[in-house]
């Protein structure tokens, strides 16, 4: 299941201090009051099938290359390093670069991570409150990356122990 960039993208996570566990309950968050009965495994594994897919993998390593290019101050262009560093609210890209991991999990991805962008719950909120590093990126793929696991959960209803299904 897992492929070449799976343990990068967790060991480049936890460098930015956010675990599985952390995306596990934001996700649990979302979509609990539609399934009950669901158990923390079964958010567990549609976290980990987000995290197996590549093209979230290279969003996780495009978003966290920015916020650490943006630490180091190396941005080559001193306006984008200030946007970046200092979260302009007009800036959005780090948003649009979420919407990647949201788009391959429909609708209820994408609504599910704009009510979590907006509430800041967990995690969100933690990274969202530390100014020790630069946090634009990585807030939004992870708030992504929850509600795309709780899409996949809506839309597998019934079957979400099948761990086969909608990879
Ligand atoms: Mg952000």
């Amino acid at each position: 299941m897992e492929n070449n960039y799976y343990e990068h993208c967790i060991k480049l996570l936890l460098e930015r201090g956010v675990t599985i566990d952390d995306i596990v309950i934001c996700s649990k968050h979302l979509q609990a009051k539609y399934n009950n009965g669901l158990t923390d495994e079964d958010y567990y594994n549609a976290v980990q099938r987000v995290l197996n897919k590549r093209e979230v993998q290279f969003t996780i390593m495009t978003g966290v290359a920015l916020d650490k290019l943006a630490d180091q101050h190396v941005i080559p262009d001193e306006e984008l390093q200030g946007c970046i560093l200092n979260d302009e609210p007009l800036y959005g890209i780090d948003e649009v670069l979420a919407y990647s991991i949201c788009n391959l999990y429909g609708s209820i991805a994408l609504t599910n991570f704009g009510y979590i962008d907006r509430e800041k719950f967990g995690i969100i909120a933690e990274l969202n409150d530390d100014h020790s590093q630069c946090n634009t990126f990585i807030d939004d793929i992870i708030g992504a990356i929850a509600a795309a696991a709780a899409g996949n959960i809506a839309h597998n209803k019934g079957t979400v122990k099948d761990d086969k299904c909608r990879k």
